[in-house]
C-alpha cells in the first residue's frame, strides 16, 4: 500500500520594508501527517544563528551534581528489592535508578556517563548503547514484576530549552499501564490502518519513502531513518525498527543501530550551532499494529535571552511549526549517516 502525502500551500502578500515597500509573497506550507492526520506548518523563514554557546561558566557552576561519579551511587534512589534486587543497574559508564521526582508509575533515570557535560559532537554510539542496555533491562525487570505496565518511553531532555534542569547527560525511562496522548494517537490510527489495509502503516511508509527518496535517510540493519513529512518539531528525524514494537525484544544490533543514528543526528545539530534537543522512543508491548518508533527534535539553542520555540501556535493551537523543509533537511543530514 502506497502512502499518500497531503499538503496545502499558503501565501501571505504584503508590501515589504525590506524591499522599498514593493509587493512580496511569503509562502507557508501546511502538511497533514499521513498517520495521525495532525497538521504541521513549514515556515520558510528563521532567525540567524548566534553561533556556538560557551558552556564553561555553566559547567563550572554545576559540576559535582547528583549524577556525577562521586555522588551517583550515594545520593540517588534505589529500586524496590522485588523489582531490581541490586538496587541500581549499570553497563559501562551508564547507571540506572528510580527517579526521585517521577512523572508516572515507573519513572527511572539512566545517567549516560561520568562526564558532567558533553556537547553534541562529544556523544558517542557506545554511550547510548550502554544507556539503552540499562534502560531495556529496567523495562524487562519491571514488566516481569508488573505485566500491566505495557507502555514505555525512553526519552532524553538535553539542556534547559529541552526541559532538563540537570546538565549531566541522562535518559528518562517511563512506564505506565495507560498510554500518553501521542501513544493513543499512534495506536488508534495505526490499528485502524491495519484493519483497513491488512498491512502495517510503518512498513508501507518506509517502502514509500524509499521509493520517493526525498526524506529517506539510511538503514542501519533493521532500523530505518527518515525525516517526517509533517514534523511536529524543529529538525525532526525519525527511526522505525522493523519487526519490533517493544524495546523489550531488541537485540544488541538494533540497540547499536539506534545509538549510531542518534549520534549522527547530534553531529548534524552541532554543525548547525544547535545544542539542545529531545528524543522519545515509543514502546508498546502486545500491539500488533505498532512498530518501535524514535522521534528526535532540536530545541532553541541555549544562549542568553534565547527565543523559545513553543509559541502560541504550538501551545494553544496544537499546530506544530518547523523552519526547514523536510526534503532539505534530509539532503543536509544524509552525509552524517554514511
Ligand atoms: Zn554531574
Amino acid at each position: 500500500m502506497k502512502i499518500k502525502f497531503e499538503r496545502y500551500h499558503l501565501q501571505s502578500d504584503l508590501l515589504s520594508p525590506l524591499n522599498g515597500f514593493e509587493p512580496a509573497s511569503v509562502p507557508t506550507e501546511v502538511r497533514i501527517d499521513p498517520l495521525t492526520k495532525r497538521k504541521s506548518r513549514i515556515i520558510t523563514w528563521s532567525l540567524p544563528s548566534k553561533g556556538k554557546f560557551d558552556f564553561s561558566q555553566m559547567i563550572d557552576e554545576s559540576r559535582g551534581c547528583i549524577f556525577c561519579p562521586e555522588n551517583v551511587l550515594l545520593k540517588t534512589p534505589k529500586f524496590l528489592k522485588e523489582i531490581i534486587p541490586e538496587g541500581r543497574l549499570s553497563a559501562g559508564g551508564a547507571v540506572g535508578f528510580p527517579n526521585l521526582f517521577p512523572a508516572g508509575t515507573y519513572g527511572s533515570v539512566v545517567v549516560l556517563c561520568g562526564e558532567h557535560f558533553l556537547n553534541l559532537h562529544q556523544f558517542t554510539p557506545d554511550l547510548y548503547q550502554e544507556g539503552f542496555s540499562v534502560a531495556v533491562e529496567i523495562i524487562r525487570r519491571t514488566m516481569a514484576y508488573d505485566p500491566d505496565a505495557r507502555f514505555w518511553q525512553i526519552s532524553q531532555n538535553f539542556l534547559l530549552p529541552g526541559g532538563s534542569s540537570i546538565l549531566h547527560p541522562h535518559l528518562q525511562v517511563i512506564g505506565d499501564p495507560i498510554r500518553t496522548n501521542e501513544m493513543e494517537w499512534f495506536l488508534g490510527a495505526s490499528s485502524s490502518y491495519t484493519r483497513k489495509n491488512k498491512t502495517l502503516f510503518w512498513n508501507d511508509l518506509v517502502r514509500t519513502e524509499k521509493e520517493l527518496g526525498e526524506r529517506y535517510i539510511a538503514a542501519f540493519g533493521k532500523v530505518h531513518w527518515f525525516v517526517s513529512f509533517a514534523p511536529i518539531g524543529a529538525n525532526e528525524i525519525c527511526a522505525v525498527v522493523e519487526d519490533h514494537a517493544s524495546l523489550t525484544t531488541l537485540g544488541q544490533e538494533e540497540i547499536s543501530s539506534l545509538a549510531r543514528g542518534i549520534v549522527s543526528t547530534l553531529r548534524y545539530y552541532y554543525d548547525q550551532n544547535l545544542n539542545s534537543f529531545n528524543f522519545a522512543i515509543y514502546s508498546f508491548s502486545g500491539e500488533d499494529s505498532h512498530q518501535l518508533l524514535l522521534r528526535m527534535i532540536s530545541r532553541t539553542p541555549i544562549q542568553p535571552y534565547y527565543l523559545n520555540d513553543w509559541t502560541s501556535f504550538e501551545a494553544l493551537q496544537s499546530e506544530l511549526t518547523s523552519n526547514i523543509y523536510p526534503e532539505v533537511l534530509c539532503r543536509e543530514i544524509r552525509p552524517y549517516f554514511s
